[in-house]
């Protein structure tokens, strides 16, 4: 099966009220675990690759590790450009074999971000490649994209109308209290559980609601929503690692999310949490191991186990793939 754009994806997830996981792969052991849990669970997914994934693993690895994927898995399966700064970087995964990619132009004033997403889309479009905009800054790191709390702002549903409709976007990221990385909220922002686990502030539904009026049957996206779950960062702590107050969206609510016009679920921290927590607890229980294997392998397991808690609880997703493919077969 070829790669696949994300148009059918959503389609299907907006009637569906489900969503499609958009992961974040950088080697081989992630896409691995990655797409091993989506085929057990027959679920379409996005692999995705951020300006600092191509810098690590480079733009022909990622592509080739997706595509080998493929060939073992019978899944549809779309590449996406998480990210992107600017057109050049756009281009080059649309010339690169990237089906996808994001124009983050949130950073600039409304108009210019209009003129760089329309810019990106018009190339996109011609290479049938599809395009995913931001309207509204997200707190928090991932990557080459930082933003301090005190800079953030939600998105105003006033302006999602005017954006879309100038630049032809095909979906739209949103700021509605996600925030990128692990240590999502200061302690000062959150309560706290009975186990003295950090509770963060809920998601703005308010403005989700009013975004998904003004833009009927649009597919919506929400990045920076890892849930952090507490097993792997107990895991990580108990083996000597340091993440003290890490802290994610909670489940109930990205499952809420998902049944919203929320189509596409940014996962990227969580994974990363994943893979180190197997890392860290063989290398603990086994020092005397030095095999990258052995170590690489349950990292890996942990990726498939989370991944597969993601598809079933959280987006949706299982048994969604041969409705996405008929789709497509059906609008060749
Ligand atoms: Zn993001």
């Amino acid at each position: 099966m070829p790669l696949v754009g994300t148009k059918e994806m959503f389609k299907k997830a907006y009637d569906g009220g489900y969503a499609i996981g958009a992961f974040n792969v950088n080697n081989m052991e992630i896409v691995q675990g990655i797409t091993e849990a989506a085929a057990e669970l027959k679920s379409p997914i996005i692999l995705q690759a951020s300006a600092g994934a191509r810098k690590y693993a480079k733009n022909a690895y990622l592509v080739h590790l997706v595509e080998a994927a493929l060939d073992v898995c019978d899944i549809p399966i779309a590449l996406h450009l998480d990210h992107g700064a600017d057109f050049e970087t756009c281009k080059s995964c649309v010339d690169g074999g990237f089906t996808s990619v994001m124009i983050d132009g949130s950073k600039y004033p409304f108009k210019e971000n209009i003129e760089l997403t329309k810019r990106v889309v018009d190339y996109a479009h011609e290479h049938n490649v599809v395009v995913e905009a931001e309207l509204g800054q997200l707190a928090g790191i991932e990557d080459d994209v930082k933003v301090k709390a005190n800079e953030a702002h939600y998105t105003q549903p006033d302006e999602v109308e005017e954006f879309v409709k100038s630049t032809g976007v095909d979906s739209l990221a949103i700021a509605i209290g996600t925030s990128h990385g692990a240590f999502k909220f200061k302690p000062e922002q959150c309560t706290r559980n009975a186990d003295g686990i950090l509770v963060p502030p809920e998601l703005r539904f308010d403005i989700l609601e009013e975004v998904e009026k003004r833009l009927p049957d649009f597919p919506i996206v929400l990045h920076g929503a890892s849930s952090v779950i507490q097993k792997y960062v107990k895991i990580i702590n108990d083996n000597g690692g340091a993440l003290k107050d890490a802290v994610g969206i909670p489940e109930d609510q990205l499952r809420k999310a998902a049944k919203s016009a929320v189509c596409k679920i940014n996962i990227d921290s969580d994974l990363r949490l994943a893979m180190t927590a197997g890392i860290r607890e063989t290398m603990a229980a086994q020092p005397d191991v030095f095999d990258p294997r052995k170590y690489i392998g349950p990292g890996r397991a942990y990726i498939h186990e989370l991944v597969a808690h993601k598809i079933k609880y959280v987006l949706g997703s299982d048994n969604k793939a041969d409705e996405v493919m008929e789709l497509i077969n059906a609008n060749k």
